[in-house]
């Protein structure tokens, strides 16, 4: 689903509370100015769910929950550098002020940078190792102490194949989305006790900006044409040779946020055409 295909959610948002598979919970989506982000924002807020779009992109970010709920009942943008530990506190206090409570959060924001790691400036690991880490226990911790207090939430980190899989050039992603699982399994036992479950969702490659920057940057690095980058090195190991789209990654997501039970927690979902089978 595109933005074009969604509702228009304004009049019909006290309408769209009452129905939907997130009917009446509130999410807040990091890195929801673009891509996958977007994607789940959009399909939460169709399935009855409150957003804040919260993004490094402020612009963006409201642009995005404009189109989604053009009077802004339903949807907030929140200008927020998940690796900044006071915009992450401002930015999940503004979304409970503004909703009243946390229900679900997608820690979603994420860069990519491709060097072998011989070369891979120690600058550039760090900031990415902060914005996919630093970032998703800033925003767990925001999350996980209102949840507390209301007894119940759901936690779902955007890992990858990546948290499963190695592949060239990518040594901080890669160790980063590893980290993911480790960090959603110590919050799934910690948070039992307290009604939360924290789960990931790791997709295969998905044509948003992140993966269309790189299919050129490894085409210069691997000596080989785009196409073959495309063929030989994104879609080689799916069943298909079909990229994940993220309509299937926001269903994965609306699948884990609503299920019923603790059953389903501490997991991670692959999403990725039989790229990673296990
Ligand atoms: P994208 O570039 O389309 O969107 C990423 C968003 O994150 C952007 O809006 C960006 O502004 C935001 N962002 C970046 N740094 C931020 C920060 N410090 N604070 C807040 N927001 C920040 O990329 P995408 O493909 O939609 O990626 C979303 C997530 O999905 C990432 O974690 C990525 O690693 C993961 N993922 C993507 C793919 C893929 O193939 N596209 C596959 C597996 C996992």
């Amino acid at each position: 689903m595109n933005l074009q295909h969604k509702l228009v959610l304004g009049d019909a948002a006290a309408a769209a509370t009452r129905w939907g598979r997130l009917a009446g919970k509130v999410a807040l989506i990091t890195g929801a100015a673009s891509g996958i982000g977007k994607e789940i924002a959009c399909v939460f807020a169709e399935e009855g769910a409150s957003v804040a779009v919260a993004d490094l992109d402020g612009e963006l970010a409201q642009s995005a929950a404009s189109q989604i709920d053009p009077l802004g009942r339903r949807a907030l943008a929140v200008k927020m550098d998940v690796s900044n530990e006071e915009q992450v506190e401002a930015g999940m206090a503004c979304v409970v002020d503004s909703f009243g409570r946390i229900d679900i959060l997608i820690s979603n924001a994420g860069v990519q940078m491709v060097a072998p790691v011989t070369e891979f400036e120690f600058a550039k690991w760090k900031k990415l190792l902060s914005i996919h880490l630093d970032g998703a226990f800033l925003a767990s911790r925001a999350a996980l102490r209102h949840m507390y207090r209301q007894n119940s939430g759901t936690i779902i980190y955007m890992g990858s194949v990546h948290s499963k899989e190695g592949s060239p050039l990518k040594a901080p992603y890669v160790t980063a989305k590893h980290g993911l699982i480790g960090l959603a399994k110590v919050v799934a036992k910690e948070g039992a006790a307290h009604g939360v479950r924290a789960n990931v969702i790791c997709p295969g490659f998905v044509r948003t900006p992140l993966v269309e920057k790189q299919i050129p940057e490894q085409a210069r690095e691997l000596r080989i044409s785009e196409a073959d980058v495309v063929k030989t090195v994104m879609l080689k190991e799916t069943v298909d040779g079909e990229f994940t789209s993220v309509e299937d990654v926001a269903e994965a997501a609306v699948f884990l946020a609503a299920f019923p039970s603790n059953a389903l927690t501490g997991q991670s979902l692959v999403v990725s055409h039989g790229w990673s089978m296990q």
